[in-house]
């Protein structure tokens, strides 16, 4: 099966899981998360319509997209990897969305950059909802302040949080506590799911699901990231 009917198969289980839960398909932004793939296999995605695309990392985005940006009008870039903050200003003029604000160093480098350039991408920021050592984001308990933080202090606009389970874990808690957080911060935009488990995110009112490998195919593991 090539990429263009992967596609089509996910968005089928898209609308299907919109439908399951009475919500609009209109809803829900599917971002083809393209990291480790050249424009070649991005190409046909592109023709068949999609937009929204996630990359991990600034430096592979650089190099990727300016040329498919420039060639495909209505593109939208988001960023879904760490983010350092001497990347911040990159990342800044390459994104359309940035899905990984997890500290006050970065919102600190955001806040700078975004006065900079006069514009601010869509900005997530990313929970640690299973409290794993080795995972970014902050920590669920510390996410109200660090919200407040980034809105207070950096006077930054954020739309929403992202999260990523435990690799192993039944995930319906995580976007659940997800979920929770952004309500009561009032956050509209829930950044969650991804191939395995992106039906169980929208039953929980995601907004945006992340989808690699049901699109595109395994990724070479030396490059995953
Ligand atoms: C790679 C990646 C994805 C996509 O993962 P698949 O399992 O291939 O769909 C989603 N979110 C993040 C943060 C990723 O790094």
């Amino acid at each position: 099966m090539g990429m263009s009917e992967r596609l089509e198969e996910v968005r089928a289980q898209v609308a299907e899981a919109c439908r399951d839960c009475g919500r609009a398909e209109d809803a829900v932004t599917l971002i083809a998360v393209s990291k480790t793939f050249p424009a070649a296999d991005i190409l046909p995605v592109i023709a068949a319509g999609q937009k929204a695309f996630g990359e991990n990392r600034v430096q592979e985005s650089r190099e990727k997209w300016p040329d498919l940006r420039a060639a495909h009008a209505g593109l939208e870039l988001h960023l879904i990897g760490p983010l350092q903050s001497n990347k911040a200003r990159d990342a800044v003029g390459l994104f359309d969305a940035i899905h990984t604000v997890d500290r006050p160093k970065i919102a600190a480098a955001l806040a700078e950059e975004t006065a900079r350039a006069g514009r601010q991408p869509q900005l997530f920021v990313q929970v640690n909802t299973g409290a794993e050592p080795q995972k970014a984001g902050i920590l669920p308990e510390a996410a109200d302040a660090f919200i407040a933080e980034c809105r207070e202090r950096h006077k930054l606009k954020i739309f929403g949080l992202m999260c990523i389970p435990p690799v192993g874990d039944v995930p319906d808690p995580h976007f659940a506590l997800l979920a929770k957080i952004a309500a009561r911060n009032g956050l509209s935009g829930l950044s969650m799911g991804m191939s395995a488990d992106f039906a169980a995110a929208i039953r929980q009112g995601a907004t945006h699901i992340r989808v690699g490998s049901a699109i595109f195919g395994h990724r070479p593991a030396l490059k995953e990231a």
